[in-house]
């Protein structure tokens, strides 16, 4: 068996309305490139930069949540290197003392060391033509993200498997989301540097991987070619490599550089920050995915818990229905029908118009079998696109309950089945159910199904 050893560096986008060290908005995605800096982000002579408390705010929040010990004040350093995503050759972050350090996060029962979590400024974006560093012919730069404050995150080498370590994102990505300082769905909003060895071998670093999938299919790719390099007997060197998505491998990219040829100094521009405030930023923190997860698991099915929790403002939505309606019920329609629905339209709860008001009416046409749970599914979907109360929707989604016209239903689905009548009626039994869904589709779903099983029974 080949004993992996796998460690990561996450980058996290922070949602301050502004970025770290300058005026300028957090936001750049989506604007005209290069319309969102200014002399500090640009890093033009002259220009002083000023640290966003917020942002230190925040990363107390994300060390706070990691279980991390915090210094009493920290700096800022400046990061010397010269590439163009960094116009004045060095990027401010932080080396010597962390934001904080020694936390960890449980993944089930394993305890994942998070080694130091320190702040930075985000550098431009480089825009390859061609898609790929090897396939550009020229390369276009966007400062519209440099100055965005990043947390870094740095977990110790405790990951055995690529699947680990995509489930330790996915659970940080979480946490992120529910202190509410980054916002998963933003592009690039994570990237990821991950370490890797086999067999205490050498580290080679795998640099820049967008999306939780790509860690781990990055990291699969890297454990195969170290084995197969092992194999035929060549020396696996220390060296950094980036991974193409598309073609699915991993590239060599420069031999690995040494922390100490960025030649750090310290940022005279900046002052010392003092920590501070930490017992009343922890009383502010809001209850996280594992505390909720456990919960909410003695109220309803742990595959639901584990679903509602994905989402924070499902399960914030949860926690007020849940003391009206029934649990379970709200647990299954919150979990299944309306996530499978958002999902589908690559939306969360908080994307939509959907307050809790809509779905307590919701709930409560339910509770009192107003609608069907068909026409349940529909009018989430309706609700998803624009949201309505259940009585603006129209009698399209009232349950129809009378015998009449029901019968009416049940008979031109077996006038249109004669075939499926036919089985029936020679001993094929499950044809029956097949029959209930051809007249609730004649009923647009709002057919209560008891009374169509009734009728269909008296009538085939
Ligand atoms: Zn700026």
């Amino acid at each position: 068996m080949t004993k992996v050893k796998i460690g990561l560096e996450v980058h996290a986008e922070l949602t301050t309305k502004t970025k770290l060290f300058c005026g300028c908005s957090s936001a750049w995605q989506g604007k005209r490139p290069n319309t969102n800096c200014c002399p500090t982000c640009l890093g033009l002579p002259g220009s002083k930069p000023r640290v966003n408390e917020k942002a230190i705010e925040y990363g107390i929040k994300i060390g706070l949540a990691l279980n991390c010990r915090f210094p009493k004040e920290t700096f800022f350093s400046r990061k010397s290197y010269f590439y163009p995503d960094m116009s004045k050759n060095f990027q401010i972050t932080q080396y010597e003392i962390p934001l904080a350090m020694k936390g960890y996060v449980m993944l089930d029962k394993k305890k994942i060391g998070i080694r130091r979590i320190h702040l930075e400024e985000d550098p431009a974006r480089l825009v390859h033509s061609g898609g790929s560093i090897a396939a550009a012919r020229y390369v276009l730069i966007d400062y519209n993200r440099s100055g965005v404050p990043l947390c870094e995150i740095v977990t110790e080498p405790d990951f055995e498997s690529p699947k680990e370590a995509r489930m330790f994102l996915q659970k940080l990505s979480s946490i992120l989301e529910y202190l509410n300082v980054y916002d998963s769905l933003l592009e690039g909003s994570m990237r990821v540097d991950a370490n890797i060895s086999i067999d205490g071998g050498e580290r080679v670093e795998i640099k820049n991987i967008s999306g939780f999938k790509q860690v781990e299919k990055a990291l699969t790719y890297e454990i195969i070619r170290q084995v197969n390099m092992k194999k035929r007997g060549r020396k696996i060197v220390q060296e950094t490599r980036g991974f193409d998505p598309v073609a699915n491998v991993t590239i060599l990219q420069r031999t690995k550089e040494f922390e100490s040829e960025y030649g750090y100094i310290f940022e005279p521009d900046l002052t010392r920050i003092e920590i501070k405030n930490l017992n009343k930023i922890k009383k502010e923190l809001p209850e996280l995915p594992d505390k909720k997860l456990k919960r909410y698991s003695k109220i309803v099915k742990k595959e639901i818990a584990e679903s509602l929790i994905s989402d924070p403002q499902i399960a914030d939505m949860f926690d007020v229905l849940s003391k009206r309606f029934d649990p379970h019920l709200v647990g299954i329609w919150l979990s299944g029908p309306l996530k499978k629905t958002l999902n589908y339209n690559n939306l969360r709860l908080k994307d939509t118009k959907i307050k809790t008001e809509h779905m307590e009416r919701f709930f409560r046409a339910i509770e009192e079998k107003k609608i069907t749970d068909m026409m349940g599914e529909m009018i989430l979907r309706e609700m998803v696109k624009s949201p309505k109360k259940i009585e603006e929707l129209g009698t399209d989604f009232t349950r129809i309950d009378d015998e009449g016209s029901i019968k009416e239903f049940v008979r031109t689905a077996l006038a249109e089945n004669p075939k499926a009548v036919l089985e029936y009626k020679s001993g094929k039994v499950e044809v029956f159910e097949f029959l209930v869904g051809q007249a609730m589709k004649k009923s647009k779903g709002r057919a209560d199904p008891k009374i169509i099983r009734k009728v269909l029974e008296e009538m085939i």
